[in-house]
């Protein structure tokens, strides 16, 4: 299942075959209909955009199905357009499938007529026919598949209803190599320009492969790869370049609008005008149930209320029943942790595996019963459609930090965790957006620093007091995502907002299987992604803070053995750096401890203290220890709340940083960032209060 192979392994005769089509459009259920779920999955060559891939037999012709990103369309404001675009172009795929929802006709054959522009051989899977059925859309299928000059399949996949006919007839296609029978018209006016570029692109060799009338459509648009592509290629790139953008200043002039604009109506007139031929919409189901929710829940004035409370019952949800869970995984681990030192020999091996892989490793997975039910939370939110309601009333206030509503999305997840909040950003349509969230999301308080306020508000405030220093951090903390977001939107990371409808798709009553299996798929990664990296970095952390053995007599400084250590002595490194914030260096070794995992602090505390851990009462006898330290009082703790807040995520999600922003210079923003950040929010805290007398 979780091969990485790369590259498309079709030989000749063969066929390969492209799915694309919009997000919830039915793409996953039909490439499972197709292939029968036999899949394996890696990443597209040179990104982290998942890559599937089946087989289906046909005869005895290999059909290989490769499923392209959800999109929209094929623009190169986002990732996953360019991604499938790329895979068209250059892999030259067989044929592409174009998986369209009925239901929502006209929105999806906008990703449709991108292809037809292509000119590559597309066979259309009409799916969810019951759906477009039952909200009252009765479709003749011949007409539209004649208006479109592109073969149609009905399909219900959920059911595998049309999946035969659909490979038969994609098969087919492939075989005869057959390119659509249309073509999309601009118009006069932009049809000149478009047809004196094209002349101009069509006798380059060194364009040679690509549709030139696309080429010309795409510069028009303004697009910045092909832009990219022309001025490499071609010696003349940037007098050709020059022209078109005289061009397109012309056309502004003369339309009033910008071309982009310009084309993507005429491909809804298009799209409208065939539609408007081929479909006809009963009366008596005129009532939309969608519209009638969405004006409710979108609401000027309910729907933030109506979000907040969602919000607030998906927390309480995954927080309640997580905890039942959570506490028998923690006492499974205990019980093997136990068993494992009770068998094996004392020493580092021992060390080794109960204190550094179980400690660490199971300090992780504990966590998987809330993660996964966050995620089915969260896919349950999606597939009905309300996430992107969601975006929509959230989308306004996101975008006084520059940001889209759907960046919303991806920093909710991070209060669960960081590593899926990172992932979920590739649903954001631009990089920049993409990059902004991706390094502001680790501010949303993870759930494993959760331990760590608990413990210090509990030893310095009153319990009515100490709930609300809690909610104070974690507020601090979204107010420095909103600053930080707008600090880089305005520098490193300035540009445009991409222009993009907030997509509303229709309500859909979400399908047991097809939320089990988006949990799944993400609850997977963060088992298999985040459990290796912490895997690694247990072990480490372990070899620091087992290494070099204090000396065998009881040392003379009446330090604790753990000050001997390579932890020790780095946490000691730090102290004249952590003194202006209050931390002492037991303090210092913990935080070293907390770059692997946010989760051992607590633990590390416990040890630097020299107390026993693991025992029932060590969380007292800890916050005992604590109180009793004359170098901590609740200004140094809410001090360190606010380190523990900041300073760099756990190693795992600056892994998945890392490998989702495919730059290390964005990882070092990040770890720079969070670095000076922290302290300086924790000096002026710590500084500032003794100002105030309140040291
Ligand atoms: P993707 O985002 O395009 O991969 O969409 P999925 O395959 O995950 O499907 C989204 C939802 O639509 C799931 O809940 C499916 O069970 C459901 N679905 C898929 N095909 C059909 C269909 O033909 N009819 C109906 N009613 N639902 C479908
Ligand atoms: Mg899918």
């Amino acid at each position: 299942m979780t091969q990485t192979q790369q590259v498309t392994t079709a030989t000749e005769g063969d066929v390969v075959v492209a799915l694309a089509g919009n997000p919830n459009s039915g793409k996953t259920t039909v490439f499972n209909a197709i292939t029968g779920a036999r899949q394996h999955v890696g990443n597209y060559p040179g990104v982290t955009v998942e890559k599937k891939e089946g087989q289906r037999r046909v005869d005895d012709t290999i059909v290989h199905v490769v499923d392209l990103p959800g999109t929209y369309s094929l623009t190169a404001y986002s990732l996953e357009e360019v991604v499938a675009r790329n895979f068209v172009i250059n892999e030259c795929p067989d044929v592409v499938v174009d998986v369209v929802d009925a239901s929502n006709l006209e929105r999806n054959l906008y990703l449709t007529t991108q292809f037809i522009e292509l000119g590559v051989p597309v066979v259309i899977a009409l799916n969810m026919m019951d759906a477009a059925e039952a909200r009252g859309r009765d479709i003749d299928v011949e007409l539209l598949s004649e208006l479109l000059g592109v073969p149609i399949v009905p399909t219900v996949a959920s059911r595998g209803g049309g999946i035969e006919d659909l490979v038969a007839v994609m098969v087919e296609t492939a075989r005869a190599h057959r390119v659509p029978g249309r073509e999309v018209r601009y118009g006069r006016e932009l049809e000149e320009h478009i047809a004196e570029i094209t002349q101009s692109l069509e006798h380059e060799e060194a364009l040679a492969g690509l549709p030139a009338r696309w080429l010309a459509i795409k510069l028009l648009e303004d697009d910045d790869e092909v832009r990219d592509l022309v001025a490499e290629r071609l010696d003349d790139g940037g007098d050709l370049l020059r022209r078109v953008e005289r061009t397109r200043a012309h056309l502004e002039a003369v339309i009033g609008d910008d071309a982009e604009m310009a084309l993507a109506d005429r491909r809804y007139g298009f799209i409208n005008g065939a539609c408007a031929e081929a479909t006809t919409t009963s009366r008596a189901q005129r009532i939309d149930w969608s519209e009638a929710i969405d004006n409710v829940v979108t609401h000027r004035v309910l729907g933030i209320p109506i979000f907040l409370a969602l919000m607030w019952g998906m927390f309480e949800m995954v927080f309640r029943l997580g905890a039942p869970p959570m506490r028998w995984l923690e006492s499974a681990f205990g019980w093997l942790a136990a068993h494992l030192a009770f068998w094996l020999p004392d020493g580092p091996l021992q060390s080794l595996l109960v204190d550094g892989v179980i400690g660490g490793v199971g300090g992780v997975l504990i966590f998987v019963p809330q993660i996964l039910l966050l995620f089915l939370a969260i896919s349950l939110l999606e597939d009905s459609g309300y996430m992107s309601r969601a975006a929509f009333v959230v989308d306004r206030a996101m975008h006084y930090v520059g940001l889209h509503g759907k960046s919303f999305i991806p920093m909710l997840i991070g209060f669960g965790c960081t590593v899926p909040a990172i992932m979920a950003t590739r649903t954001l349509e631009s990089r920049r957006d993409r990059l902004t969230t991706m390094l502001v999301a680790p501010l949303m308080s993870c759930g494993a620093r959760l331990p760590v306020y608990v413990l210090l508000a509990g030893a310095f405030f009153p319990p009515y007091l100490a709930g609300k220093v809690i909610f104070g951090i974690y507020l601090l903390g979204v107010l420095l995502a909103a600053l930080m977001a707008r600090v880089f939107r305005s520098t490193l990371l300035k540009g445009p907002m991409a222009p993009f409808v907030m997509e509303l798709p229709p309500y859909r009553m979400p399908t047991l299987p097809g939320t089990l299996l988006h949990m799944w798929e993400r609850g997977w990664c963060y088992v298999r992604k985040a459990g290796t990296v912490i895997l690694a970095a247990s072990v480490v952390m372990w070899a620091l803070l087992s290494w070099p053995e204090p000396p065998a007599h009881a040392p003379a400084d009446g330090l604790p053995a753990i000050a001997h250590t390579a932890a020790g002595h780095i946490g000691r490194g730090l102290e004249p750096v952590l003194r202006p914030l209050g931390f002492n260096w037991k303090v210092g070794i913990s935080l070293v401890a907390g770059l692997a995992a946010k989760e051992v602090v607590v633990a590390t505390l416990a040890t630097t203290y020299s107390l026993e851990e693991s025992a029932e009462g060590s969380t007292a006898a800890l916050t005992e220890a604590l109180r009793a330290d004359p170098t901590f009082s609740p200004l140094v703790a809410i001090a360190l709340m606010a380190f523990i807040l900041i300073y760099p995520p756990c190693i795992a999600a600056m892994a998945v940083l890392w490998r989702e922003s495919g730059s290390s210079k964005c990882l070092a923003i990040a770890v720079a960032y969070t670095t000076s950040l922290a302290w300086l929010v924790s000096f002026i805290i710590y500084q500032g209060g003794r100002l105030l007398g309140w040291g």
